[in-house]
């Protein structure tokens, strides 16, 4: 064999990042579907390649991967329908060690603070419906890390265990462990551990 095959192969792998794959955005034992994927509707432009996931207001939300607390907003309580809302959004943004950052947007409530070091899986804040929402979901993309504002431009990202889910995909976060014994649905994991009531959701169709 040539070396010249292997060159080019290195050459591509050089030029193209892996895209990075990040797990289920929200608590262990919980589903959703896609109710918004890419390049359509308000995911354009610097959120092109962003999610969005349909849920109740107050869904715990979860870093989707080990990362620091860049940026955070927990104080709006303003949201509709209507671009003129943005700028009302809650929202947390990390930083993680490969030079991507993740965003979450809408929130009801943060928990975490600016500097702070998560685990994935972590409690970020409960799911709402502040800023641009017409109704309760969250707004999920993964960013390069860039410039300083809470906005950064999104980029193509897998969702482990899902790849790229098209809209109307319901995406589970996986079993929680120990598994739950026979009964309803409750959160467990981090929200417990820090003393955060327990929500029991509705059975996922
Ligand atoms: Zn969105």
């Amino acid at each position: 064999m040539s070396t010249l095959p292997l060159v080019a192969l290195a050459l591509v792998l050089q030029q193209s990042p892996p895209v990075p794959e990040v797990r289920p955005p929200f608590s262990c034992g919980l589903a959703f579907p896609v109710s918004q994927a890419h390049d359509t509707g308000s995911h354009r432009h610097t959120d092109t390649w962003a999610w969005d996931f349909r849920m109740p207001e107050g869904t715990p939300i979860t870093a989707a991967a080990d990362g620091d607390v860049r940026l955070v907003r927990g104080d709006s309580a303003r949201g509709g329908c209507d671009e003129s809302f943005a700028p009302d959004a809650n929202y947390v943004v990390l930083r993680h060690a490969d030079g991507t950052e993740t965003q979450y947007l809408h929130f009801l409530s943060v928990v975490v603070k600016a500097g702070q070091r998560v685990r994935a899986g972590e409690l970020l804040g409960y799911a709402g419906k502040t800023g641009w929402a017409c109704g309760a979901h969250l707004h999920f993309k993964v960013t390069r890390a860039g410039g300083e504002g809470w906005n950064n431009a999104s980029i193509p990202a897998r969702i482990a265990g899902h790849g790229d889910p098209e809209v109307d995909r319901l995406v589970d976060a996986g079993p929680c462990a120990p598994a739950p014994p026979d009964g309803p649905r409750w959160v467990r994991g981090p929200a417990q551990a820090q003393g955060v009531p327990a929500v029991a959701l509705p059975p996922v169709p």
